[in-house]
């Protein structure tokens, strides 16, 4: 189950909760209500009224990942949130149990509720919570936010830089309008003041500021953009994602574009005639 997926950005899904509830605009057609209403493992539309309803743990499929051996790329919870208030902190704590145990795959966790994750990383980063059996935060968990157009870009991408993460990275899909990044997003200084520097004794820059003397640093990761599929699709201007394009080649963030918009997924791959699929050089430490 969850082995095999059509998003380019990731080679399988692994689900362990199921169902969510819309917050944003980019929630409007979210395609796993619509296959989650149409197979009948929901049964209300996903709205904050019918979270508690729709929202369940499945823990059957916690151990997942462990059973699988070749080493991967995992999208977590593509047909949830795993950061939404329905899910308790023990439960996401076995997720991250799971995550870590598993290192031979490389996990996604994507959030439209970047401030709860800060709030989970930074809790269990000052806490030391996995610091003796693992390295932490780990090289091995990517963690995002979905960002739909600027104003969603300014309140969720400062949560994120704030989250402990080896890597961070957004998903601008599906985009509904231009995004200007701020300076300072997507690379920047350490100034070795901030209050994590001196509780871990030094710069290995799980907040992700790095050390001076390395030049600047990256802060974000990757970013990938999209346009909205199915029967419903908002309009999708290239030149929004080209202008996303441009600030990630020109901050040396790595890029990648899944599709314009159209009825089906996957189509209109191409950017300015090619296709742009990179992904992240991991750099942990300074
Ligand atoms: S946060 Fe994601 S999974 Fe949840 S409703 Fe929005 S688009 Fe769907």
């Amino acid at each position: 189950m969850g082995d095999k997926t059509g998003i380019q950005w990731t080679d399988s899904t692994w689900n362990p909760v199921h169902g969510c509830s819309k917050v944003s605009p980019g929630c409007a057609h979210c395609y796993a209500e619509t296959l989650s209403l149409r197979y009948k493992h929901t049964l209300k539309p996903w709205t904050p009224e019918n979270a508690s309803e729709n929202v369940k743990l499945q823990h059957h499929l916690l151990g997942l990942p462990l059973r699988w051996r070749r080493p991967r790329r995992i999208f977590v919870n593509s047909m949830s949130d795993l950061f939404h208030e329905q899910v308790p902190d023990e439960f996401i704590e076995k997720v991250f149990g799971v995550m870590l145990s598993a290192d031979q795959h490389i996990f996604q966790v994507l959030t439209k509720r970047p401030e709860r994750m800060r709030d989970f990383m930074l809790e269990r980063t000052d806490s030391r919570w996995a610091s003796t059996a693992f390295e932490w935060p780990a090289p091995n968990i990517w963690l995002g936010t979905s960002v739909e157009n600027q104003h969603f870009a300014d309140e969720r991408i400062p949560l994120l830089l704030d989250t402990p993460a080896a890597v961070r990275f957004l998903s601008c899909e599906p985009l509904l309008g231009p995004i200007q990044f701020a300076e300072g997003w997507l690379t920047g200084f350490c100034d070795a003041t901030c209050d994590h520097f001196f509780k871990t004794g030094g710069c290995r820059c799980s907040r992700g500021m790095g050390n001076s003397k390395f030049g600047p640093w990256p802060r974000l990761h990757w970013v990938i953009t999209g346009g909205e599929s199915g029967a419903h699709h908002r309009p999708f201007i290239p030149a929004w994602a080209a202008s996303v394009r441009d600030q990630c080649l020109a901050a040396g963030v790595a890029y990648f574009h899944k599709q314009g918009s159209g009825q089906r997924p996957g189509m209109h791959q191409e950017l300015d005639g090619r296709l742009w699929h990179e992904f992240p050089k991991v750099e942990v430490d300074a």
